[in-house]
């Protein structure tokens, strides 16, 4: 297991880190009211971030996991409004688009979504069930060389904007697992509509939305059938990304703590000066190391898709290491730390999404101690080396 980070890495990540430090730390704030970060996406698709999840024959270029994290890391160090903007575009949504769909539609939108002309929309989560994705309602029926698709989703990113919509969905009423598959649903269509129905903590919105009787030709359904396990293996990329934002979020909180532990003055001393805030400071940099270890490590495993088990473990991590280390950088701000004077406020609120989307923390858990509990070889001895 290699994770070095390689010169050209390094040179791409510094190049995004500019654009993040100069263009986007400045505007972050006007985000918080669900504007969407339009200038800011646009930036990321002059600069290629966009396209680093899409095959290079489709104007992408190709890049594997730990790119994107590198990348997800620094834009969630400045802006998590538009680091999730991000995650739309280099997540699970473009990935499934390129692994699954046929070269028509793959021709049509990928090379939009790379330059960031188009942006995608995934649509999982129902109003009675989101991790449950087994009892999930929305239908789809086979008829007559067409799809016809029913149903409503809810908590949706980005519904408003999207050009396609890549929908989780029941095939011909077939229940529980086995009867999940895959649909995309072009932005626009007849049938299709949402409603901006929640403003969240984190500063973007969310929609509801309604498939009516929308009519799909049969190559949009790109799953038919058992495509449960094939999506949420391609979910297994998000499992790294998500925390790759909570990872960046918690290192601005430490750098923003640095800079106030220096500038601030208590009894006639900086408080960086006091142990109380230097132990804070050092707490939280071993904890942000230890999430980096674990997420760049799960990164780089697996062949096509990272290790779920390591994905997981890692996901997990860094969510909950990110709201303890914002939580902590407002307390280094004091009284400022609650206000909107200081990015540390809404780094702290950023976090709050890290374990919710992309599979909760407690379902993860499951995953994580089913592998243990259930599955590990005690006779080979797993635990001497751990994954090593
Ligand atoms: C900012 C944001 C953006 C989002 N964007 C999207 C999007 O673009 N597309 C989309 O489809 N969804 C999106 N979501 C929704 C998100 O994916 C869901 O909220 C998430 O999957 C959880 O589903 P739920 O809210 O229905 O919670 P539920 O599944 O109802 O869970 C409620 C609680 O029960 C726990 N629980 C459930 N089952 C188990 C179990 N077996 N064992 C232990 N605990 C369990 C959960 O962990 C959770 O704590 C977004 C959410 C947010 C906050």
């Amino acid at each position: 297991m290699d994770f070095t980070i390689t010169d050209d890495q390094r040179a791409f990540v510094d190049t995004v880190r500019k654009v993040c430090q100069k263009e986007f730390m400045p505007r972050a704030i006007q985000y918080l009211d669900g504007t969407w970060p339009a200038e800011n996406m646009k930036r990321l698709g002059d600069i290629g971030v966009l396209g680093m999840s899409i095959p290079e024959e489709y104007g992408g270029s190709g890049m594997g996991t730990l790119d994107c994290v590198l990348v997800l890391e620094e834009i969630g160090k400045v802006c998590y409004v538009t680091a999730m903007g991000a995650l739309g575009e280099v997540g699970a949504q473009s990935r499934i688009i390129a692994a699954y769909a046929p070269e028509s539609i793959k021709k049509k939108i990928l090379p939009r979504v790379a330059s960031g002309e188009a942006m995608l929309a995934i649509c999982m989560t129902e109003p009675d069930a989101g991790t449950d994705v087994p009892n999930y309602r929305t239908n789809c029926e086979i008829k007559g060389g067409k799809v016809i698709l029913n149903g409503a989703k809810t908590l949706i990113s980005r519904a408003d904007i999207a050009e396609m919509f890549v929908v989780f969905t029941r095939v011909n009423g077939v229940a529980g697992a086995e009867g999940i598959g895959c649909v995309l649903v072009p932005g626009g269509i007849e049938g299709l509509s949402y409603n901006a129905a929640y403003h969240t903590m984190g500063g973007e919105n969310l929609s509801d939305v309604r498939f009516d009787n929308i009519e799909l030709p049969l190559e949009n359904l790109i799953i038919k059938d058992n495509g449960m396990k094939r999506l949420l293996s391609a979910f297994n990329v998000q499992r790294c990304l998500n925390p790759a934002i909570c990872l960046g979020i918690s290192e601005g909180a430490l750098e923003e703590s640095i800079k106030y532990m220096r500038q601030r003055k208590a009894f006639g001393k900086s408080i960086g000066e006091f142990q109380g805030m230097r132990w804070k400071a050092a707490d939280m940099m071993i904890q942000i190391e230890a999430g980096r270890g674990l997420l760049y490590r799960a990164a780089v495993s697996g062949k096509q898709f990272p290790d779920p088990t390591l994905a997981a473990m890692a996901k997990i991590y860094c969510n909950e290491m990110s709201i303890r280390v914002t939580s902590e950088a407002v307390q280094v701000h004091g009284g400022y730390g609650f206000t909107d004077e200081f990015p540390v406020s809404r780094f702290f609120r950023g976090t709050r999404y890290g374990s919710l989307g992309g599979g909760t923390t407690e379902t993860l858990r499951n995953l994580v101690s089913r592998k243990l509990v259930d599955q590990m070889d005690l006779a080979s001895g797993v635990m001497g080396l751990g994954y090593f």
